[in-house]
């Protein structure tokens, strides 16, 4: 049966992959021979599960949005990850990596962080399993994101500013990658991301795929079958969606639409829509689309939100794009800015300006009035009130 999942040696098709400096080959082989085993253990599952349950708040809720419905057809329904503890997505995958990490023997975690939310994530299950914490940020981003950074450090996480280069998250994970080649044995890098090398991008997806788990047997509770017609997501990385489409990806019943950041527009020189844009090259470890000049230098990706600002797309989505399994729609600043609008004041929803990328993709989308339609509200809006009521104002 044709699949979409990874092989075995860490390929979505023709990217993905693990290129990394010579130092690392153990850590990673390390990290590639064990992140199964753990992941599928029934002691990892359970304490995995439990804290999913009473930590985060899990199973979010599967939310049928009845005004968002009559207004684009179809019936509409939001998965709720806006609802976990600490406002997103992210904490599904921190947690399962701090677990693997603590199995590993590691005890020192380290990380980089763009608009904080992944710091803050980690800083969060850091402080839960009373581990040493170490979040590399841009000095830019430092300044735009101050909230968050006052909440790792409160969460006894160190804030380590960069200041080499555009000063924000791909310097950020340069000089992460430094560290770890330092500190081999004892530290685990926590990525954020369905992104980085083989195993990452595998290992986040399948953490993050409790989100699809939760949409089956929802559905069917709800609908009387456990698949929907189509699906939504975001894509910065990749997480929140890898997590959302995981157990559909081969299920070719369901239509697969992804929203990447369109920026200030495709060819106003101020996007971050990687997947429309990219060619293929390397990029932190892992063969993928990437925002590149002539030269192949990387280039300054831009969104108004900051958690799509990113210049390559993780390995899994690079493929479904290529293999033409998802339609790929970029989503423009002033596009997720109306979404965010609209659905605060239909659902009473405040959603993070990533998730409003999703959302933005539903009035280009024509739906049958019986279809089924799940769409990942990946994140909370409070972060963005500065953002949306400066809109409002202009
Ligand atoms: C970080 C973030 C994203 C983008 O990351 P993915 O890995 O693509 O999911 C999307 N939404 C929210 C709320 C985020 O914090």
């Amino acid at each position: 049966m044709k699949t979409y999942q990874v092989n075995k040696n860490g390929f979505y098709g023709d990217f993905g992959g693990a290129y990394i400096p010579e130092i690392l080959h153990q850590s990673i082989a390390d990290l590639q021979e064990t992140y199964l085993e753990v992941l599928e253990s029934d002691s990892f599952k359970q304490e995995f599960a439990e804290l999913l349950r009473d930590y985060v708040g899990r199973p979010s809720p599967l939310y049928l949005a009845k005004r968002l419905s009559k207004r684009y057809g179809g019936r509409i329904y939001l998965k709720r990850e806006d609802l976990n503890h600490t406002g997103a997505h992210k904490i599904n995958n921190t947690i399962g990596q701090i677990l693997l990490a603590r199995h590993m023997g590691k005890t020192r975690i380290i990380a980089e962080t763009g608009a904080g939310q992944h710091g803050v994530a980690t800083a969060t299950v850091c402080a839960l399993m009373d581990m040493e914490c170490v979040v590399y940020m841009g000095e830019t981003d430092i300044k735009r994101q101050h909230a968050n950074v006052q909440r790792m450090q409160m969460l006894g996480a160190e804030v380590r500013s960069v200041t080499s280069g555009n000063r924000t998250l791909k310097e950020a994970v340069d000089e992460a990658i430094q560290d770890w080649c330092a500190n081999p044995s004892d530290t685990f890098y926590l990525i954020g991301s369905a992104v980085g090398p083989h195993p990452y991008p595998d290992m986040v997806a399948r953490l993050q795929s409790v989100i699809s788990k939760e949409i089956k047997k929802q559905l069917l509770e709800k609908e009387g079958r456990d698949y929907p017609d189509y699906l939504i997501a975001c894509i910065g990385g990749g997480s929140n969606a890898a997590g959302t489409i995981y157990h559909y990806m081969d299920d070719e019943r369901v239509k697969i639409v992804l929203a990447e950041a369109g920026g200030k527009g495709l060819y106003s020189g101020m996007t971050a829509a990687t997947i429309h844009l990219g060619k293929k090259g390397e990029l932190h470890g892992m063969q993928t689309l990437v925002m590149q000049n002539e030269a192949g230098q990387v280039e300054e990706p831009y969104s108004i939100s900051a958690g799509l600002d990113y210049p390559g797309i993780g390995p899994l989505h690079a493929n479904l794009h290529t293999t033409k399994r998802a339609k790929v729609l970029a989503i423009n600043d002033n596009e997720a800015l109306n979404a965010a609008f609209e659905l605060t004041q239909l659902e009473g929803i405040i959603p993070a300006l990533e998730s409003s990328h999703a959302l933005g993709a539903l009035p280009k989308l024509r739906f049958q009035p019986d279809e089924v339609v799940v769409l990942t509200v990946s994140g909370r809006g409070d972060k963005d009130m500065d953002t949306y009521l400066s809109t409002l104002s202009q």
